[in-house]
């Protein structure tokens, strides 16, 4: 059969949700019934949960990059490149390729999955200064910076710069910003023994939070416990507190308390893909709208899911509820989309997605953890054990468990090295270099690149 006969399926975002739904495509889709094209910049699925242990160095940054092209039915056309503009009319969604080429691909069906970037707030000097923990690169990037912190304040005989370089804030009470806290805390607390000239007692970490709890999910007691660990191995937990501005070597806490230091880590909170504000579609509170089978109201073949997309929480009570933007929700979306795509291409009836949430894990480093399974409070060990264990079982590859297995016991057996890489010592590393959010297409550039037909442009 001409390939071009076939419906066209194009996945956008190869995170949780989109690599779940091609591999289902993949598996029950005959080779000749669709052909499955997916867009991603990177040619990996990044295992964003364990990116704090990346930072940290407990784990290499390899060890959470799956590859896309480990797969037995392996059969999907990879684009490498970011979807920069969706037009739903024309059906076409605009790809920036990975050696800045800007290409239409057509599409009858599109699976829309870039997930979510960053929140920031109107606050002076915060995308310029502050560090954000939602991609590989910035993982590596804030390990290789805690190190240089700690070998220029040991190199240095000022001792105001020295103590400014040894102190680290983190924003964001959340799962991320607390395990990043805990992991980095961790790291900085071990790596001190090898630097003789530095006081162990000049490191503070500061975890602040406008929240009045840390990880609310987790309910009131186990959230105690969690802030007791923190505050049991010196990190400063400020609650009710945000930032009111930044700078290169200074922090203003709202409180107003101003801290001097070079490291400001920025996880509060995540916001849709710019990507979803192309395509001039209703939002709930920016994530894209779409229905229980994640399809988007109004527009023939267009489907929605993860932190991009607002998707009905059915399992929840509560009317208007959306599901939380975590893993456990997109990997299983994935599927779901899947088969609803598999279902519009064979005019079957589509399915409604319904998930009762399993829990939180959260692994603070070493053997310190909360989780709570199933509803069940666990501390400590009993915690660590499930959190790793819900982590290891959720690696797609047996190469990934391999990987992620043997980085855990080399580093509980060898400990860390702290070495400092230097291989991104010349970028800023700041928010917008790395995520990127300003190469998004405006609706009117979008609009008149599709009427204009300009296909191919650099
Ligand atoms: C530090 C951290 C810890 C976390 N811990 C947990 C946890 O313990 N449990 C949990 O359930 N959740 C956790 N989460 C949340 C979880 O990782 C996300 O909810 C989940 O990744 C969402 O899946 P997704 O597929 O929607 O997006 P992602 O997994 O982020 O995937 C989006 C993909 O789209 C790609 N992309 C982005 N823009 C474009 C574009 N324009 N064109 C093409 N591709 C694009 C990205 O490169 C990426 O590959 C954590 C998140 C972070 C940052």
């Amino acid at each position: 059969m001409n390939t071009v006969t076939r419906p066209r399926i194009l996945v956008v975002g190869a995170g949780f949700a989109g690599v779940e739904c091609v591999r289902r495509l993949e598996r029950k889709l005959a080779p000749d019934e669709a052909d499955v094209t997916l867009v991603t910049p990177f040619s990996y699925q990044l295992y964003l949960p364990l990116l704090p242990q990346v930072a940290s160095g407990v784990l290499t940054p390899q060890s959470v990059a799956l590859s896309l092209r480990r797969s037995k039915k392996y059969r999907t056309r990879i684009l490498p490149g970011a979807a920069i503009g969706v037009d739903l009319k024309a059906k076409v969604c605009v790809v920036r390729t990975i050696n800045d080429t800007v290409v239409d691909e057509p599409y009858d069906y599109i699976v829309l999955t870039p997930g979510s970037v960053t929140r920031t707030f109107d606050i002076p000097g915060l995308t310029e200064h502050a560090f954000g923990m939602k991609t590989l690169a910035e993982a590596a990037y804030i390990r290789d910076h805690v190190i240089t912190q700690l070998d220029l304040a040991d190199a240095c005989d000022d001792p105001v710069e020295r103590a400014a370089r040894l102190q680290f804030v983190v924003v964001g009470g959340g799962y991320a910003g607390t395990e990043t806290a805990a992991c980095l805390q961790r790291l900085t607390h071990a790596a001190v023994q090898r630097y003789p000239r530095i006081d162990p007692g000049l490191i503070k970490w500061h975890l602040i939070d406008i929240a009045p709890r840390l990880m609310p999910e987790l309910g009131e007691k186990l959230g105690r416990s969690a802030q007791e660990i923190l505050r049991r191995r010196g990190i400063d937990v400020s609650l009710g507190v945000s930032i009111e501005k930044a700078g290169a070597e200074e922090v203003t806490f709202t409180d107003g308390r101003v801290v001097p230091t070079h490291t400001l880590i920025w996880t509060a909170g995540v916001v849709a893909s710019p990507l979803i504000g192309t395509l001039g579609a209703e939002t709930v509170r920016g994530r894209l709208a779409v229905t229980a089978e994640m399809t988007v109201p109004g527009h023939d073949g267009v489907f929605a899911l993860g932190d991009a997309a607002a998707v009905p929480d059915l399992a929840k009570d509560e009317s208007g509820a959306v599901c939380p933007p975590t893993a456990q929700h997109a990997m299983r979306q994935g599927k779901k989309v899947a088969e609803n795509v598999i279902a519009t291409l064979r005019g079957e009836t589509l399915t409604p997605y319904v998930h009762r949430d399993l829990g939180l894990v959260v692994d603070l480093g070493g053997k310190d953890a909360v989780s709570k399974p199933l509803g069940v409070e666990l501390r400590g060990v009993p915690a660590q054990a499930v959190a790793r264990g819900y982590h290891w079982s959720a690696l797609r590859t047996n190469v990934a468990k391999t990987r992620v297995m043997t980085n855990w016991l080399l580093n509980a057996v060898g400990g860390d090295d702290f070495v400092r890489t230097g291989f991104q010592a010349h970028r800023s590393g700041r928010l917008k270099e790395f995520e990127h959010t300003d190469a998004y297409l405006t609706p009117e550039e979008l609009r008149a690149r599709v009427e204009g037909g300009a296909g191919e442009s650099s």
